[in-house]
């Protein structure tokens, strides 16, 4: 578990894409900006990693030597509530992404659970919780048992991902670890946080419910959000002061419950904005 708070992007930044970095030298990058975790993204992947075993190893010690933690964002195209066809699909993707977590040392494979579709909400979680069993049971059986698996809350109200609903998949699912976006909360109930109140309010509840060493290594997904009446529309920079939620909140009750969360910078402006809310909890702590 994370000995204290930490802050990275999610994904490769932008600059650092322009100077054509390796993947193994973006951790050394990231040091130097004074930035200690890291999500890779292996958003598109399908049935079977996209990487090399020794590549993902590399990348491993090269995190691990710069003193960065590690997660990785699976693969988008799962749905754990729809056809029993697209299950057993999603199924392989997230193993696949459990793998190469695994192999980089990566401490949870965070993933989206799926849309409700036609399915009562309580079927369709069911269908979640079940099919998660089974995923965790064969993570086992290969040995994957360093990396958790993360459900992450969820922007959209179609979406399967409520708060209720992930501390619910890491209560009856073994294996797991909390993922709370805190701008997808705010999008799918539509502006939820406006005070400090608002995010105490979350937090004790996941405190009430999963105890206190899950609530103080929760992992975290953080920019400034726009929504619809749909939910999520579209991520922006921290210093678009018109659209919520307010990190300078979050950090307030970091800060009161001595939270040692990671968080990641979801910002089009990634690790800027991840050094950004690093300083505002620095001047808190
Ligand atoms: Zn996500």
């Amino acid at each position: 578990m994370a000995d204290r708070p930490r802050f990275g992007p999610a994904g490769v930044p932008p600059t650092f894409k322009m100077m054509n970095t390796p993947l193994k030298e973006v951790p050394i990058l990231l040091h130097e900006e004074g930035l200690d975790a890291f999500e890779y993204e292996a958003v598109y992947w399908g049935g079977k990693p996209q990487m090399q075993k020794e590549h993902a190893e590399e990348f491993g010690q090269k995190a691990k030597e710069n003193d960065v933690w590690l997660s990785l964002h699976g693969s988008y195209f799962i749905n754990f509530c729809g056809e029993k066809k697209v299950v057993e699909a999603s199924k392989r993707r997230l193993i696949s992404c459990a793998t190469a977590a695994e192999w980089m040392n990566a401490y949870v494979v965070v993933f989206h659970p799926g849309f409700y579709g036609r399915k009562l909400r309580g079927q369709a979680y069911e269908t979640c919780v079940e099919t998660l069993k089974e995923v965790v049971k064969t993570m086992k059986n290969l040995g994957i048992k360093n990396t958790k698996i993360g459900p992450e809350t969820m922007g959209k109200p179609s979406q399967l991902g409520s708060l209720d609903e992930v501390v619910g998949i890491c209560e009856e699912v073994e294996q797991t670890q909390l993922v709370i976006d805190w701008s997808h909360l705010h999008a799918r109930e539509f502006g939820r946080f406006r005070t400090v109140d608002d995010f105490r309010e979350v937090v004790e509840r996941i405190e009430a419910r999963l105890g206190t060493e899950a609530t103080k290594n929760m992992h975290c997904h953080f920019t400034k959000i726009e929504f619809t009446d749909k939910g999520e529309r579209k991520h922006h920079t921290l210093s678009e002061g018109r659209y919520g939620p307010d990190f300078e909140m979050l950090a307030q009750i970091i800060a009161e419950f001595k939270l040692r969360p990671i968080i990641i910078s979801e910002s089009p402006l990634l690790d800027i904005d991840a050094i950004k809310m690093r300083d505002t909890l620095r001047k808190l702590l």
